[in-house]
């Protein structure tokens, strides 16, 4: 497209536009679910259950006064993690 006045190229003719636009392409939502996850502190968890109960999916356990999160029940909706007043979990 050329400019109306002075008739100048408005738009860059050599292939810059769309490099432009294939640098700015987005990740999958998906990507972030599948690689985060969550992690108990063992040094910061006192096995008081509170996380356990309130998982939905049933996905901690207590063993050894520690929580231990099963990763195949596991939705990464950080219920426990906004639960544990030790702030021992957290999502990596
Ligand atoms: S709520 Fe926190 S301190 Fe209590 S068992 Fe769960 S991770 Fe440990
Ligand atoms: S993130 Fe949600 S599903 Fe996963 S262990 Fe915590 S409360 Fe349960």
């Amino acid at each position: 497209m050329l400019c109306p006045k002075c008739n100048t190229p408005l738009v860059p003719d050599d292939g810059r536009m769309n490099s432009t636009v294939t640098s700015l392409k987005v990740k999958p939502s998906s990507s972030r679910s599948e690689s985060s996850h969550m992690e108990v502190n063992e040094d910061l968890c006192v096995g008081c259950g509170l996380c356990a109960r309130e998982c939905p999916q049933h996905a901690i356990a207590i063993i050894d006064k520690k929580a231990h999160i099963d990763f195949s029940k596991c939705i990464c909706c950080q219920i426990c993690a906004e639960t544990c007043r030790k702030g021992a979990i957290k999502i990596l």
